[in-house]
């Protein structure tokens, strides 16, 4: 693995962030392996050359035990947004697993987005964590069918190995849940994926499904999504073009419906899908702080 030099790597505090309610946000790595066709962070506008070639950042244990200690305010540190911090790489070096054992030395809370099941290996220090702070663990679930599934994310743990994943840190008392983003217009948004999603999630003991029944393209990550389209969904780009042209958001034309569907499943089932539900339930009995966030 490549190295590259980092000055800091973990954000400052934020107080009011509504993507989950995490205050810090801290990634090892730079870059991603993992081969979603879908992927934002390939876009022109946050610049990662060689976006598919995983970097490490240099010292980013050291950095991480520092930066944490200089900080005034204790906190959720949020990881997982523009790589997946349980990369392949990540299985020997364990540079996520040791900063964990920092966030918890230092009296910190943690919330993880990842799309592999290496995130299981890491279960006991996640325990150790919740003690003291919150923790949530967000597993990126898109479709129920892992041929479609090795289509759209093809380098990484398919869906039935994330749920095994998230039945293993919900019998483990870790407060674990589906990200169900993004829901591809033409692909994944259909009323019988959504359901069985919901309903697997709530076996497997999840305490949310947190939606977004469309995809963001920008400037480069279209191209790359585009050119997957051409090569695994045939026709599709065409429906895209034609109904999306080059817009930044694209909803499914069922999302609405789909919408409708998923909260009333979650109501049934008693699981949670607004983001202000989710950020009071995990964030409970650990900070006395007032929460503020949108309601959707
Ligand atoms: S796991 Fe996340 S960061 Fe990695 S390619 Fe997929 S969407 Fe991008």
């Amino acid at each position: 693995m490549d190295y590259i030099i980092a000055k800091s790597i973990v954000s400052n505090y934020k107080e009011d962030n509504n993507w989950f309610g995490a205050n810090y946000t801290m990634n090892i790595y730079k870059g991603c392996c993992h081969g979603c066709i879908y992927c934002d962070s390939r876009s022109d506008c946050y610049a990662i050359e060689n976006f598919d070639n995983v970097r490490a950042k240099e010292n980013s244990l050291d950095i991480i035990r520092k930066e944490l200690k200089s900080k005034r305010k204790k906190g959720v540190v949020s990881t997982g947004s523009m790589s997946d911090p349980y990369n392949p790489f990540e299985k020997k070096y364990n540079l996520t697993g040791r900063a964990l054992e920092i966030i918890n030395e230092n009296g910190f809370g943690i919330e993880i987005a990842t799309k592999s099941d290496l995130i299981t290996r890491d279960v006991e220090i996640l325990k150790r964590i919740k003690e003291h702070s919150p923790v949530i663990c967000k597993l990126t679930i898109t479709t129920m069918d892992d041929e479609l599934c090795k289509k759209i994310e093809p380098n990484v743990a398919v869906t039935s190995k994330r749920f095994k994943a998230i039945e293993k840190l919900s019998s483990e008392g870790i407060y674990t849940g589906v990200l169900l983003m993004p829901i591809l217009p033409f692909i994944n948004d259909s009323e019988e994926n959504i359901i069985s999603i919901v309903r697997m999630a709530k076996k497997c003991g999840a305490k949310f499904v947190y939606p977004l029944f469309g995809v963001t393209l920008r400037n480069n990550q279209r191209d790359y999504f585009f050119k997957a389209l051409d090569k695994n969904f045939y026709g599709v780009k065409e429906e895209y073009l034609n109904v999306f042209g080059y817009e930044y958001l694209c909803l499914s034309p069922n999302a609405n419906y789909l919408y409708k569907i998923l909260s009333d499943e979650c109501k049934k089932l008693d699981i949670l899908y607004k983001m202000k539900d989710i950020v009071e339930d995990y964030k409970k009995g650990y900070f006395n702080e007032q929460i503020s966030l949108f309601d959707i």
